[in-house]
């Protein structure tokens, strides 16, 4: 049985890259099964499947995907957009997907246009992937030329075209209804929602926004069907997923896992545990929007709805560690810096709400803070909570500011007590 469906192209040399040798390991199989299946089969596959967002927030992607107008009535022009603005501080997963697979990546959206009847689709890429851009435009055009895009696939009456469009930069163009604006040419903030874009979307038209591994866990889900896809799965969640690691590991990086694969196995024997020395003090599982859990969670499956239950959220499965060494504060002002950095500006609790959190954390972190900027810490941080700000970006920065200020209180008190890090050993420079 196939239990590595991601990443099976991944490993000795770029097979993937390539779309003969793409095409000679079952490469294109479920793109052409899914054309001979009628669209709305898809959609329930999908569904039936259980296939949840891989981009962090874990929403059914059939659900979605039939959200989208059909018949007679619903407007001909549909978009497809694949979200790979990979941004999350810890993340690292779509890029190795993109770079080492790219075919994996249209096959998936391919699939998908057809599932929702799009023509069109769309590649939104983070600025700085080079390698991963150019690798996926080659890939557009090795398929064009074997007639898997472009103009009567199969010689059906079905076309497709698949654009990359390099993001100009800024984590907010992540947050799907951002990236619409983005790809619009207008600026990169935030759309109300409802309407969802899978009713109005790009230029007010049906489109689907996907993540890069959701979208490549489509063609084996497709091709080897709803049991075969569940049954890689341990735990509640189906399928498999690329979880990471990274932080002072002896091993960083990434590897395609059963869904609900426990967080002690990731770190201890995929990442081979802690570098010597040092001591696991806590860890961001999904991100760096995440709340920390602690050590007495480690047992806990990484499924999205049983990390949700232990008080985080599994996000992008990436996850990051905090050692003994390490100070919490100064881990926490660093991901703060970036998320204040990336504020689109476009609501006030967030654009002069991180900033705030910002100045306390430093004089916190430096030594200069008092017993009252801890309380004033907690109050920025409900400021910028759910239904306070207009998308999830200050409401996730604020996530690992609240937990740390939970579990590593006492860390917080003695920078207060000391006038001191206690840690000496972080700048708040210092990369994740
Ligand atoms: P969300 O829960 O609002 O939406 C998730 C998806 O489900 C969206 O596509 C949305 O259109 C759809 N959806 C949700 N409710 C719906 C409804 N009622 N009807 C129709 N469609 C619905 O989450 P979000 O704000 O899109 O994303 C937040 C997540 O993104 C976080 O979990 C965070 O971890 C993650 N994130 C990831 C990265 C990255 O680089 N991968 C960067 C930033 C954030």
């Amino acid at each position: 049985m196939l239990t590595n469906p991601l990443t099976k192209n991944i490993g000795q040399d770029n097979v993937a890259a390539d779309i003969n040798r793409y095409m000679d390991n079952d490469g294109y199989r479920g793109w052409r099964k899914a054309h001979s299946m009628a669209p709305d089969d898809i959609i329930e596959l999908v569904k039936d499947g259980g296939l949840r967002g891989r981009g962090g927030a874990g929403f059914n992607t059939g659900l979605k995907w039939s959200f989208v107008p059909r018949g007679e009535d619903s407007p001909k022009q549909k978009y497809v957009i694949c979200n790979a603005d990979e941004m999350e501080p810890g993340a690292f997963k779509d890029r190795l997907l993109m770079e080492r697979d790219p075919h994996l990546l249209i096959e998936g959206m391919a699939i998908t246009a057809y599932a929702i009847g799009a023509s069109q689709a769309y590649i939104f890429i983070r600025g700085e992937y080079h390698l991963a851009a150019s690798r996926l435009e080659q890939a557009i055009v090795e398929a064009k030329q074997q007639k898997m895009l472009g103009t009567n696939i199969f010689d059906s009456s079905f076309s497709l075209d698949i654009y990359v469009h390099r993001s100009a930069g800024n984590y907010i163009c992540g947050e799907e209804t951002a990236l619409l604006n983005a790809l619009e040419g207008k600026r990169a903030i935030p759309r109300a929602k409802p309407p969802f874009p899978q009713v109005s979307g790009l230029w007010g038209k049906p489109t689907v926004v996907n993540n890069v591994e959701t979208l490549c866990n489509i063609p084996h889900l497709v091709n080897l069907g709803v049991e075969w896809y569940k049954n890689l799965g341990l735990g509640e969640d189906a399928g498999s997923k690329i979880f990471g690691v990274s932080g002072k590991v002896k091993n960083p990086g990434a590897w395609e896992l059963p869904m609900g694969t426990p967080i002690r196995e990731i770190i201890e024997k995929h990442a081979g545990g802690m570098k010597d020395g040092l001591q696991l003090k806590g860890l961001l599982p999904g991100g760096g929007s995440t709340d920390f859990l602690s050590t007495d969670h480690l047992d806990l499956p990484m499924d999205y709805d049983v990390i949700g239950k232990a008080g985080s959220r599994m996000g992008t499965g990436t996850i990051t560690v905090l050692d003994d060494k390490t100070c919490p504060v100064g881990l926490v002002l660093n991901l703060t810096q970036f998320f204040a950095r990336e504020s689109c500006g476009w609501c006030t609790p967030c654009r002069d709400g991180l900033p705030w959190a910002v100045k306390i954390l430093e004089r916190i972190e430096s030594g200069n803070g008092s017993t009252e900027d801890l309380e004033l810490l907690k109050e920025q941080c409900e400021r910028i909570a759910p239904g306070h700000t207009f998308c999830a970006l200050a409401p996730g920065a604020a996530e690992p500011i609240q937990s740390a200020l939970v579990l590593f209180e006492q860390d917080f008190i003695n920078h207060v007590t000391m006038g001191a890090c206690p840690y000496h050993s972080i700048s708040t420079t210092t990369p994740l």
